[in-house]
C-alpha cells in the first residue's frame, strides 16, 4: 500500500506531503515530497471516513495514540458519578456496585464498546489494568482467568491491541483482608496470583500491583519476580489517605515501599503518582520510571495535580491514560497536563506540544512492552490517526503540533488505520 499524507507528525517535526509505503501493515518506505527521488507507481490518498475535494483536504496524521490506563468496565459509571458531593472514597462505592454485578458477558460487552469508542478517537493499543478476577463470592470461574479473556476477545473484536495488565490485589487495606467486593479480586495471596497469571497462556498479558494497599509489603517482591521482563504497572500515591496510611504502617511512602520491592525501573508504569514527596521524585526518576497520568480521571475524582515536569526532569517518562473513561480523548488528556501545571503555578509552557505528542504516542507504547509503534518511521507498526485541520476547532490554526494538542478534539479524529495483530506478530528485517 502505498499513501500520501497532506501533512504527518514525523521525528523531523510536522511534514508536508509524507508517501508511506506499508508491507503488511509494517512501515517500509518514508519519503517527504520535494526531498527524496520521486515514487513509481500510483499513490493513493487515505481519506477513507470523509472523503473531500482535492485541493480542500487538510489533515494531519500521527502515530496511532497509547492509552496506558483502563478499566474499561468505569465506562458505565459515566454520566452517574458526576454528580452530588463526595470525594474519590464515594465515588470508589459506587464503581464498586457496579463491579459486584458484571459477569464474563457483560464484562466482555463493556469492553468492547469501550475499546470501540477508543478506537473510533485515534487509540490504537490499550493498557487495561485488569482486576476483577472471580465470581461475586471470590470462588474462581470454571477456567480462572475467565474475565481476562473476556477482555482479550473485547480488543480483539474491537480492532485495539490490548496489554492485559493482570493485577494482584490482596487486601482492602495495610493488615486488613479483602471486603465486600474485593473478594472478587483476590487470589488469596501472591503466589496463587502468580500461578494463574502463568496458566494464562497469552503473550499479550502483563502485572500491575493494585496498590501498597492492597499488597502486602512481604509479598511485593513476588509480585516484581513473576512480572520479571513484563510491563508492570501500579497505582501510586493517588490519594494523601493512602499516603497516610502507608507511613502508619510502614514508615515508608508508597514510592519508598515499591523501591524497597525492587519494583520500579523501566518497565514499571506508576500510574498517578499525584501526592509525591521530593525524595519519591528522585526515587521514581533515577529508577527511569514511567509516570502515567490521567488528568481527565484525576480532575474528575478530585485527586489533585502531580508533578509532571519535575518528574520528567528527575528522570521519568510520562505517559498518559483516561483511567475511568470520564472522557475518552487522548488530546484533552496531553492538553491537560499543561494546562493543570498552569494553574498549579500560574506559569505557562512546562510542556512542548511534541512532548505530550511523545507520551500520548511512542513513550506510552513503549511503557506497555509495545516498542515497536508510535512513530512514523520505517520499521514501525503503521498505526497512523489522522485529524482533521479544517473542522470547526481547528480550521486556520495551521499543520502543527500545537494545533492537535491545545485546539483538536478526538471529535477532529477522521480517520484511523491499523492492523491490530496480536503481540507475537514479527517485524520483518529492517532494510
Ligand atoms: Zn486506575
Amino acid at each position: 500500500v502505498k499513501l500520501r499524507l497532506e501533512h504527518a507528525l514525523l521525528e523531523s517535526g510536522v511534514e508536508a506531503g509524507v508517501l508511506l509505503e506499508i508491507e503488511g501493515g509494517w512501515i517500509t518506505s518514508v519519503r517527504v515530497e520535494g526531498q527524496s527521488l520521486s515514487l513509481s507507481g500510483d499513490v493513493s490518498v487515505d481519506n477513507d471516513r470523509i472523503p473531500r475535494p482535492a485541493g480542500e483536504t487538510s489533515t494531519l496524521t500521527l502515530p496511532g495514540f497509547a492509552n496506558c490506563h483502563s478499566h474499561a468496565f468505569h465506562r458505565a459509571l459515566r454520566g452517574h458519578t458526576q454528580r452530588e458531593r463526595g470525594s474519590f472514597w464515594t465515588w470508589r462505592e459506587q464503581m464498586y456496585a457496579v463491579a459486584a454485578d458484571l459477569t464474563p458477558d457483560t464484562y466482555f460487552e463493556l469492553a468492547r464498546d469501550t475499546y470501540a469508542e477508543m478506537r473510533a478517537t485515534g487509540i490504537t493499543a490499550v493498557g487495561e489494568f485488569h482486576y476483577l478476577h472471580h465470581q461475586p463470592d471470590g470462588t474462581p470461574y470454571d477456567d480462572p482467568n475467565e474475565m481476562g479473556k473476556a477482555l482479550l476477545a473485547a480488543a480483539d473484536e474491537a480492532g485495539i491491541r490490548i496489554r492485559l495488565l493482570d493485577t494482584c490485589y490482596l487486601a482492602s487495606g495495610f493488615g486488613l483482608p479483602p471486603e465486600g467486593v474485593q473478594v472478587r479480586y483476590s487470589d488469596g495471596d501472591a503466589h496463587a496470583w502468580a500461578e494463574r497469571v502463568a496458566a494464562f497462556g497469552d503473550p499479550r498479558v502483563g502485572a500491575a500491583i493494585h496498590s501498597v494497599r492492597a499488597v502486602p509489603r512481604d509479598q511485593l517482591p513476588v509480585v516484581v519476580e513473576a512480572a520479571r521482563g513484563l510491563p508492570l504497572h501500579v497505582h501510586l500515591s493517588e490519594q494523601v489517605a493512602e499516603n497516610e496510611a502507608c507511613l502508619a504502617a510502614t514508615g515508608l511512602t508508597p514510592t519508598q515501599l515499591l523501591a524497597e520491592a525492587g519494583a520500579l525501573g523501566p518497565l514499571t508504569s506508576a500510574v498517578h503518582a499525584t501526592h509525591l514527596t521530593d525524595d519519591d521524585i528522585r526515587l521514581l526518576g533515577e529508577s527511569g520510571t514511567n509516570i502515567c497520568f490521567c488528568p481527565t480521571t484525576e480532575r474528575d475524582l478530585a485527586d489533585g495535580i502531580g508533578p509532571a515536569r519535575r518528574l520528567h526532569d528527575a528522570g521519568a517518562t510520562l505517559t498518559l491514560g483516561s483511567d475511568s473513561h470520564a472522557v475518552i480523548d487522548m488530546l484533552e488528556e496531553m492538553r491537560a497536563v499543561e494546562m493543570h501545571e498552569r494553574l498549579a503555578t500560574q506559569q505557562r509552557g512546562h510542556w512542548s506540544a511534541r512532548e505530550l505528542l511523545a507520551a500520548a504516542t511512542y513513550d506510552g507504547h513503549r511503557s506497555l512492552g509495545f516498542e515497536d509503534a508510535g512513530r512514523i518511521e520505517v520499521g514501525q507498526r503503521a498505526d497512523l490517526v489522522t485529524v482533521d485541520l479544517d473542522s470547526i476547532r481547528t480550521r486556520g490554526a495551521g499543520a502543527s503540533a500545537e494545533t492537535v494538542v491545545f485546539a483538536a478534539t478526538a471529535a477532529d479524529v477522521v480517520c484511523l488505520r491499523t492492523r491490530p495483530g496480536a503481540s507475537s506478530d514479527t517485524r520483518p528485517e529492517r532494510a
